[in-house]
């Protein structure tokens, strides 16, 4: 794994964003992996950002979003497919047809979750996964406990979770109880994962998903086991690191060639 230590979430963003454009550049037409919360918000603004300023491409893009609430339409304020809407696909030139979000209204769960699969490996696999890192270490909606080898599937939201959440809605209340989430074993078949964590209170979370023991209670753990998982952090989720100034040596004294 890579760790990388930045001074704030924007700085951190930027790398993020950077490595994002080298791919799309390289493999126009790559495949992601979005995820969505408050922590990406930086990166799809960088990313917007190379596109309108840089001539960043993404006719060809394709992507494949991590998770949804089971019971929101897609048109929900809420809904993931209004989230990425606003803060990204309605700012850039991805063509709708590229785009895959879970259907919270599936009515045939289990065989919708399948299909997700299906097109995830007809597109070749997905080349960078974004993500972030709920406070009880989730990645997409993998609660703790999810199998490591977990599929898309439905899930139930843990109260933390809900909690986390209610911020986006009315009440509590209105935070639904299920999801449907790209699974543990989805997400570690991705070429690349770039983790983003910002604030202290991420701290915990990270530190147990990097130098705790690989286990299904701190799902984002899992990536220990992935072949090039990136840590993107900023400065106060990074400070419950045991070995962090290990971290910091590591990336000052990346070569040239190696440099983001
Ligand atoms: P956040 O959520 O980015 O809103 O903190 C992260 C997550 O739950 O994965």
């Amino acid at each position: 794994m890579e760790i990388i230590i930045q001074p704030t979430g924007l700085e951190a963003s930027r790398i993020g964003a950077r490595i994002i454009a080298k791919r799309i550049r390289e493999k126009p037409d790559t495949v992601l992996g979005l995820a969505t919360g408050s922590t990406p918000l930086l990166l799809y603004r960088e990313l917007i950002r190379m596109h309108c300023e840089d001539g960043l491409d993404f006719r060809r893009v394709r992507t494949f979003n991590l998770d949804e609430y089971v019971g929101l339409p897609p048109g929900h304020a809420m809904s993931y497919h209004r989230f990425m809407r606003e803060h990204l696909f309605d700012h850039i030139n991805i063509p709708k047809k590229n785009i895959r979000i879970p259907n919270g209204l599936a009515k045939d769960i289990p065989a919708f979750c399948e299909k997700y699969e299906q097109e995830i490996s007809r597109a070749g696999g997905i080349d960078i996964q974004v993500l972030g890192i709920g406070t009880d270490g989730h990645i997409g909606f993998n609660e703790p406990t999810s199998s490591l080898q977990s599929r898309t599937r439905i899930k139930t939201l843990d109260d933390p979770t809900r909690e986390d959440n209610a911020r986006f809605f009315k009440s509590i209340a209105d935070v639904p109880h299920h999801c449907i989430t790209m699974g543990i074993g989805t997400i570690l078949e991705s070429r690349t994962c770039l983790l983003f964590a910002f604030g202290k209170g991420k701290a915990a979370a990270v530190r147990d998903s990097i130098e705790g023991p690989m286990s299904g209670i701190c799902p984002a753990s899992a990536l220990q086991w992935h072949r090039n998982a990136k840590f993107i952090l900023d400065n106060a989720a990074a400070t419950k690191l045991k070995k962090k100034p290990y971290y910091l040596r590591v990336f000052a004294g990346k070569p040239a060639w190696q440099r983001l």
